[in-house]
């Protein structure tokens, strides 16, 4: 896999931000975490997020795991329209509270339509990213 120097999250859940202290730590490497600024504090100190899991999820959050705490040095409060410049790709965050108030999506443009990118589904520490990539010139 390319060096990963971002990792985007749409939002704050157990499945999809409890695994990012474990993926930080398989990368090897130092990635800025995007987060909304309400989420920030439940990846810096997930026991909320750990309990709230639990609540809703029992089993499965215990499958899952306790997601473990994610350096603040490493994550960065995204604002509203906000655009990170990766060279040949521009994402745009846009706050989109509903599923939770702290929810972020991203517009990706990229000016190189060969450039590759790496979705996630879940994030939790039993399901995390593949090695799955797609060439942006597949996109409709
Ligand atoms: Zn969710």
């Amino acid at each position: 896999m390319d060096k990963v120097s971002y990792i985007a999250l749409t939002h704050i859940h157990i499945d999809h931000g409890g695994g990012t202290s474990l993926l930080i730590s398989n990368l090897g490497a130092k990635p800025k975490v995007i987060v909304h600024p309400k989420g920030a504090k439940h990846i810096i100190n997930p026991e909320k997020l750990w309990k709230a899991g639990l609540a809703v999820l029992k089993d499965i959050a215990i499958t899952m795991g306790k997601p473990e705490p994610v350096p603040s040095d490493l994550v960065y409060s995204i604002n509203d329209n906000e655009v990170i410049d990766l060279g040949n790709v521009k994402v745009k965050a846009i706050y989109t509270p509903g599923h939770t108030p702290h929810h972020v999506c991203y517009l990706v443009k990229p000016e190189d339509a060969s450039t590759r990118l790496y979705p996630c589904g879940s994030g939790s520490n039993s399901n995390m990213c593949s090695d799955t990539s797609f060439n942006m010139s597949t996109l409709p």
